[in-house]
């Protein structure tokens, strides 16, 4: 795909890459902890003081307004000066909450939240898991029982990313006594510092503790910390699953296609003819996933399905280029620190943010029109 840039938005490319060359952090980011929020504020306080945070969101929320194409070049750049990866402990913040706000939250909800998410002022984590509720979302029992201005919260959530260094959670939880369903749920605010939370952090295959479970017993949220209106909150949660598959794909897709050059980078000189076929393989599957990224967010109007293609598409990809990085590797990954933990962790990219199979699953019955998968 071919995307025409003016000159202006090739001196806003020197402009980006000239600030980001200054600026990116030449230490690797830590894992999980304090030290992970530590280090992800800091460096989002210092591209906000640059006018480097949210450059697509509006300018009444503290963003630029820029282009779809800016976003492009930015994260273009972003990428290819290897600053730290999009999918930190600010991802959620920046790619789906602050995002959902700006859809469908009230006014004080925009004017408190979206300042701080963009100064790197505030971690948020998503809430939305529970034990026996992942991809039948909608089974979700974690209930919040109205009393006077208050929803008083009782239950349980797990896999829930960076939950120990959140300060607010996106909460999904059944407000509608006896409701089934999408009906009678609604999207809160949590702050996580609430009286009642308990956080269990969950240790991952790769060491690394991204996630927990958390529980939750008589937590009283205000009324005011609901997004959209109550019991709309399946309305408010595909917003914000959206956002998440499709808008936050573009960091993390040009993340993924300059690994696959530092690939071969590291394979150099490939050993045989079939690596050097699979390396050139992985270089054109990157271009092509960037290509269909591309389209889709340049297309108008998007639909919401479109993020399941290109979250499906960089799943896979992300794994084939972390397998093949072990396969280069040999008996030295064993010793090699970053790309066989980022091989670790590769396994859960088709799980997070909806399994590959439910990728799938929406593919045919959005896209292609296939039959509905039945729910008892
Ligand atoms: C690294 C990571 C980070 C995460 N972060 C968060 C977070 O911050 N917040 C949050 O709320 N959740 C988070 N999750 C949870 C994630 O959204 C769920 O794990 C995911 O939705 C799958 O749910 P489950 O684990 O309950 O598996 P299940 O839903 O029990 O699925 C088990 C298996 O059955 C398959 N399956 C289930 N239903 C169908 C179907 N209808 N058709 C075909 N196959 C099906 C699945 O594809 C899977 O292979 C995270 C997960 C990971 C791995």
């Amino acid at each position: 795909m071919q995307i025409s840039f003016s000159p202006q938005d090739h001196a806003f490319r020197r402009t980006a890459r000239e600030w980001l060359l200054a600026n990116v952090p030449r230490d690797r980011a830590p894992h999980s902890g304090r030290p992970a929020r530590d280090f992800a504020l800091a460096w989002l306080a210092r591209c906000h003081a640059a006018g480097w945070s949210g450059i697509s969101w509006p300018d009444e929320y503290g963003g630029r307004g820029l282009s779809q194409e800016r976003l492009i070049i930015w994260y273009e750049e972003y990428a290819r000066a290897r600053a730290p990866s999009v999918l930190d402990c600010t991802f959620v913040a920046l790619n789906h909450a602050g995002p959902t706000l700006i859809a469908c939250g009230s006014d004080e909800q925009k004017a408190f939240h979206l300042p701080r998410i963009l100064a790197g002022q505030s971690i948020w984590c998503q809430g939305f898991s529970e034990p026996g509720s992942g991809s039948d979302l909608a089974s979700l029992g974690t209930n919040g029982r109205v009393e006077d201005d208050h929803l008083v919260v009782n239950g349980h959530k797990i896999w829930t990313s960076f939950a120990d260094i959140a300060d607010y959670q996106e909460l999904l939880i059944r407000t509608e006594p006896g409701s089934k369903r999408h009906q009678g749920l609604s999207w809160v605010i949590c702050d996580m510092k609430s009286e009642g939370i308990t956080v269990r952090p969950i240790e991952n295959m790769a060491g690394a503790v991204h996630f927990a479970e958390v529980f939750y017993d008589n937590v009283r949220i205000p009324l005011s910390n609901v997004v959209g209106d109550l019991h709309d909150g399946w309305r408010v949660a595909m917003n914000t699953l959206a956002f998440e598959r499709k808008i936050a794909a573009i960091g993390l897709q040009l993340e993924l296609s300059v690994k696959v050059e530092d690939l071969i980078d590291l394979a150099s000189p490939p050993r045989g003819s079939s690596m050097a076929d699979r390396l050139a393989t992985l270089r054109a599957e990157a271009a092509a996933m960037r290509a269909m990224t591309y389209r889709t967010m340049l297309r108008d109007p998007a639909t919401s399905s479109d993020g399941s293609l290109v979250r499906l598409c960089f799943a896979e990809l992300a794994q084939r280029v972390h397998r093949a990085a072990m396969d280069i590797l040999g008996p030295d990954a064993l010793v090699e620190g970053s790309w066989t933990h980022d091989y670790l962790e590769s396994y859960s990219e088709t799980i997070a943010g909806g399994t590959a199979e439910i990728q799938r699953n929406i593919i045919a019955e959005r896209i292609l029109g296939l039959p509905r998968t039945r729910h008892p």
